[in-house]
C-alpha cells in the first residue's frame, strides 16, 4: 500500500509494519472519561487485531482549553487501562511550523482565502436563525475574493484575518465508513468555506489533523461520529494536499439518560475517578467491552484479550446510554 512520507521527528520511520497503522488522538480538555476510552479500546483493538501499529498523539491546539496536567494524567489513564501506543507520544504544538507550510501551500494553490468576519458578522449574515444542528454556523463567503492576500486584508482592515478553504459550490463529500456504510457529507450546505488557521496563526482542528495523519502515514482513523461532518472538510483538505486519506471508522458516542454525549452533568464517569476508588481497570474495560457488543457480559478482562474477537459490526448502532454510575454498588 502506498504510504505518505514519515516526517523526521517521529512515527515509525525505519520500522517494518505490516499491518495497518492507527492513532489515539486525545485532547487534554479534561481527563479521559468512559466515553473517550471505549472509542480508544476500540481504536486500539482495530488495528492491534490486525497486527497494526498505534501512535499516540495529544491534540494539544486548543487553546485555552488545553490543561497542562491532562497530558500526563491521559497517558496515565491509557496505560492503567492496558492500552499501549509505538513510539514516544507525539504533541501538536511543536509541529505548528509544518502546519504553516501545508497553509501556504494551500494559499499557493489558491485554495484558501484571507478572512476578517467576526463570530458575530457572521451571525448576523446568517439567513436561518441558527445554523445547521451541531455544524455551527455556515459561512456565507462574505471575503471570499475581496482580498488578493493577507497583506491588502490587513491593510485594508487593520485585523489579522483567518484563513478559510474556498468550498466549491455544491460541494457533497462521499466516503465509505468502516461502521456507517456510504456516507454523503454536505459541506457546502453545512459549513461553507471553512476555517483552516486562525486569526492568531494558529492551525484550525481540521487542518492540523490531516496534515498530522497524512505525515505519520496513518491507515485508519477511528474515532466517535460526532466528527462524521468534519470528516468530509478533512477528506477537501486531503485532496488539495495530494495526501492519501486514511480509512475511517466513525463509533456512536455514549450518551448520559438525556441523549447527550458524556459531560459533568451525568456525574464523574472519569477513568481517574474509577481509578481512585479502585475499581480494576479489567472490570472498566469488561463493561466498555460489553457495551462494543465484544462480550455477552461485563465480566473483566484485558485489552489484549479481546484482540481475537474484535468486529466493527458487532458494535451496537446506537449511542450507548450511560445510566448512573456503572461500577457503583447496587
Ligand atoms: N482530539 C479529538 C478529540 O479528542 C479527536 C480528533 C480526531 O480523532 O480526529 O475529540
Amino acid at each position: 500500500m502506498e504510504r505518505n512520507p514519515v516526517p523526521e521527528e517521529g512515527g515509525l520511520s525505519g520500522e517494518e509494519v505490516k499491518g495497518p497503522v492507527g492513532r489515539l488522538a486525545p485532547s487534554p480538555t479534561g481527563a479521559l472519561h468512559l466515553g473517550n476510552a471505549r472509542t480508544f479500546l476500540a481504536a486500539w483493538l482495530s488495528v492491534r487485531s490486525r497486527g497494526g501499529a498505534c501512535l499516540l498523539r495529544i491534540e494539544d491546539l486548543d487553546g485555552p482549553r488545553v490543561k497542562r496536567e491532562a497530558v500526563a494524567e491521559t497517558l496515565e489513564d491509557l496505560s492503567w487501562l492496558g492500552l499501549d501506543w509505538d513510539g514516544e507520544p507525539m504533541l501538536q504544538s511543536p509541529r505548528i511550523p509544518r502546519y504553516e507550510t501545508a497553509r501556504m501551500h494551500l494559499e499557493a494553490k489558491g485554495w484558501i482565502y484571507p478572512c476578517v468576519c467576526t463570530r458575530s458578522e457572521i451571525a448576523a449574515a446568517q439567513s436561518a436563525p441558527q445554523g445547521p444542528k451541531d455544524h455551527g454556523m455556515r459561512y456565507p463567503g462574505t471575503c471570499r475574493g475581496r482580498f488578493a492576500d493577507a497583506a491588502q486584508a490587513r491593510a485594508e482592515t487593520g485585523k489579522d484575518p483567518a484563513w478559510r478553504f474556498r468550498v466549491p459550490e455544491g460541494t457533497v463529500v462521499p466516503f465509505r465508513d468502516r461502521f456507517h456504510g456510504e456516507i454523503e457529507v454536505p459541506v457546502d450546505a453545512e459549513v461553507g468555506d471553512f476555517v483552516v488557521a486562525k486569526r492568531d496563526g494558529q492551525p484550525a482542528y481540521q487542518l492540523a489533523v490531516v496534515v498530522d495523519d497524512a505525515d505519520f502515514g496513518i491507515d485508519e482513523v477511528c474515532r466517535g461520529d460526532d466528527l462524521l461532518s468534519s470528516t468530509g472538510r478533512q477528506l477537501l483538505l486531503y485532496e488539495a494536499l495530494g495526501a492519501r486519506p486514511p480509512d475511517f471508522l466513525h463509533l456512536p458516542l455514549v450518551v448520559g439518560p438525556d441523549g447527550r454525549r458524556l459531560a459533568k452533568r451525568h456525574g464523574d464517569t472519569r477513568l481517574s475517578w474509577f481509578r481512585r476508588r479502585g475499581v480494576p481497570a479489567a472490570e472498566v474495560c469488561g463493561f466498555l467491552a460489553w457495551t462494543l457488543g465484544l462480550r455477552p457480559t461485563r465480566e473483566p478482562t484485558t485489552p489484549d484479550r479481546l484482540l481475537a474477537d474484535f468486529r466493527p459490526e458487532a458494535i451496537p448502532r446506537e449511542s450507548y446510554v450511560l445510566e448512573g454510575d456503572p461500577f457503583g454498588k447496587g
